[in-house]
Parts: C-alpha cells; structure tokens; sequence
C-alpha cells in the first residue's frame, strides 16, 4: 500500500541532519555556538509567564472557542491600534496555535488542487510544503540584491496567469531580513487587486524593524481578500507557547474558524490567557533590546564583510543576516550551490552552526541568526574567519 502522492514531494526540513549533528558535537563537549536556530532565547515576559501559571492553577484548561478567546482578540486588536494606529476590530481576528498553523489553515481556505500560489525565494520553507500539500503549485520569484531578494509587485506580476490564486509575502522576511516599505506594499495589494487574488502577508518578525518608518503591515490596506498573519513566538520570545493569529475580513473569518475547528478545535487556553498579558501591555521588544539587536546585526555584518568571498548586507528588519558566499565557494574549488558543503565544513572545523541557503530555495547564500549575545558573536566571527582562511 502506498501513501498519498501529495507526501511524496514533502521533504522533511533540510536543516535537520546539521542540527543532529550540531546536537552531537555538543554532547561530545564541543563548544557549538548556534548560528542555525530561529528561536529568540531570551525569557517569555515575566506577566505572560505568571498569567500561563495563573490559568492552570484556575483550571483555565478546557478547550476555549474555536477562534480563541474574546478577550485575546480584543487584546490583538488593540496591539494594532496602539503600535500602528489601525483600528482592528476582535471580530477581524482569529487566534491560532502559532503562525504555521495560521498558514496552513489559509492555504486550506483559499487555494485549490492545480491552483498557483506566488511565492517569493528565498522562502520560509513551509509556504512551498504547505501549498503543495493542498495538490496547488508554488511559483517562486525572486527580486533583487538591493531589496535583499524581496521581489517587488512588478517582478511578481510577470509571474502571474489564470491559475493564479494567491500570493504569500513575508515581511520582515526570513531568511534575508528584508522588509517592504509602504510604497513597496501597495504596489503588491493593487497587483491582488487587479487579479483578483488573496494575499497573505506573513509579518511574524514585525517587532524586529531596525529602520523606524520602514514596516509596513498590511492591516493598514484594508484590503478584504488580504490576511495578516502574526504569531508571540518571535516578538515575545513565546515560540513553545504555540500561539498566532491571523487579520483579516470578518467575512472570511467565520471560515477560518471552521477550518481551526477541524485542525486544532481551539488554540491552548493556557497560552492564550498568557499571550493575553502579553498583547494587552504590548510587552514586545522594549527599545533597549532592540537596539542591541541592531549592534549584534552590525557588528556580524560588518566583521563578515570583511572577509573576502562574503557578501554580507546589514538588512532592516528580523534577525537574521543572508551572505552572500557564492564568490567564496569558487574560490574554494566548489561548485556556486555547493553552500551545504561550506556549512558542514564551518560546523566540523569551527563549531558553528549556519543554515545552507539551499534550505530556503536559495543555494550559494548563508542563514546566520544573530541571537546569541555579542561575545559569541565576536567569537563565531572570528572561527569563520580562520575557517575561511584554510578552505580557500
Ligand atoms: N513564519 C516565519 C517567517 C517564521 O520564521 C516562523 C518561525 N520560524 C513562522 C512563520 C512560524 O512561527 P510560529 O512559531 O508562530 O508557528
């Protein structure tokens, strides 16, 4: 008996065998520094953390309304109101136990089999999984150097045609921590516009912008076949709390909830009386720590600049930097996607973990989470370094 072709295509995620091997090393008594992770380590806020232990100790533990508690959509709403000042109504919001599931559950509601979805790559590797999991094809595009690979309304619209459904972006973006301006937006929403199109906007970094004015959320649009989806996970350093949510038009959410039901009945009733403390004193990254970030951020970038064969831009947004090491790899003997090779090179002989390009849709780059504190940083960059030295 075989199982269904949709899984045939799935590939498990590519990062997998260096983080096992990462994990190895690190049993054996090597100092790994974690280069790989998307995982903010710092604390969740301490109310949310109390509010979590409050909610089982009240016996708050049954499953709650399928699309999450009033109180927490009040609160999310109100987080746009108070950080953009978009009026969002609860009615607008839908809770979810985090933004993949978010995704996932707006693939289901809009896309059908043969339909095509636009993709930007590189990509978060769950946009391609998830569309092709619906029997639909992703059709990628990717923009230039100087939007850090985020592919403008114009460069997607080449790739649009009649099976065209819908186009997912995410901004600020993994891997590259690029972000679309307002003016950038708008280009995109006319180009749904025009076609007809869902669009979903997957902003789960949005608390991590480093050029003040730049984010741009597409709440702001009010663009009814337009989903904003946002998550605690990286904001509020909650990604085991499972918790996300998704805006849009409520005449769509009623849907959505219909989908949750089916998937997960409710979010954690837990996690969301904690994400509730956390959305309603708007308890994301205080100013101090993201300007930490921003020196983590140029610091890395700069030291990896400086290191022939890398390309390494500071972008504005997430925490991640995206080298460029395409240059280096033909200097190494090795092929332009042979990037996979260089990444299990830099983990073997200098114990840090990064995470191959090609994990992404995008070979010849690097993904280098900047969260551990700037010591490491110092550290990391010099073994990079002295690695690139001896493969060259
Ligand atoms: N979207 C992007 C772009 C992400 O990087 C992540 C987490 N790495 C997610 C969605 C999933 O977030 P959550 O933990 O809320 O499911």
């Amino acid at each position: 008996m075989s199982l269904a072709s949709r899984i045939e295509n799935l590939t498990m995620s590519k990062t997998q065998a260096i983080n096992d091997r990462a994990s190895q090393m690190a049993r054996e008594g090597r100092d790994v520094i974690d280069l790989g992770a998307g995982d903010p380590r710092f604390r969740e806020p301490d109310p949310a953390r109390q509010a979590g232990i409050s909610a089982i100790e009240d016996g708050f533990t049954g499953y709650t309304e399928a699309g999450g508690i009033p109180e927490l959509r009040r609160a999310i709403g109100r987080r746009y109101s108070k950080v953009f000042g978009i009026d969002v109504d609860e009615s607008e919001v839908l809770v979810t136990a985090g933004a993949k599931a978010a995704l996932f559950e707006l693939v289901q509601l809009t896309v059908d089999p043969g339909d095509e979805v636009i993709v930007p790559r590189p990509y978060y590797p769950s946009y391609v999984s998830q569309v092709a999991l619906v029997g639909a094809k992703p059709v990628t595009v990717s923009g230039t150097k100087e939007n850090h690979y985020l592919p403008t309304g114009t460069e997607m619209g080449r790739q649009v045609s009649e099976r065209t459904k819908a186009i997912l972006i995410n901004s600020p973006g993994n891997p590259t921590g690029g972000v679309y301006d307002s003016r950038q937006l708008q280009e995109i929403v006319e180009l749904a516009d025009a076609h007809d199109l869902f669009l979903i906007s997957d902003e789960c970094y949005d608390g991590f912008t480093y050029e003040r004015d730049r984010f741009c959320t597409l709440v702001s649009f009010d663009y009814s076949r337009g989903f904003t989806v946002g998550s605690a996970s990286k904001s509020f350093a909650m990604t085991g709390w499972r918790l996300g949510y998704v805006v849009g038009d409520r005449k769509y959410m009623g849907e959505l909830e219909k989908v949750q039901s089916h998937l997960t009945s409710s979010p954690s009733s837990i996690s969301q009386k904690a994400a509730q403390a956390a959305f309603t004193k708007d308890l994301s990254l205080p100013d101090k720590t993201l300007r930490q970030f921003e020196r983590k951020r140029n610091y890395l970038a700069k030291t990896l600049n400086e290191v022939e064969g890398i390309d390494c831009p500071a972008p504005p947004g997430s925490f991640y930097l995206f080298p460029d090491v395409r240059s280096l790899l033909k200097s190494a003997g090795l092929g332009e996607a042979d990037e996979g090779k260089f990444a299990r090179s830099l983990l073997e002989e200098a114990g840090v973990v990064t995470v191959p390009g090609g994990a992404f849709g995008l070979g010849g780059f690097l993904r280098i989470a900047y969260l551990p504190g700037l010591e490491r940083l110092e550290e990391a960059s010099s073994r990079i370094s002295s690695a690139v030295e001896r493969v060259r």
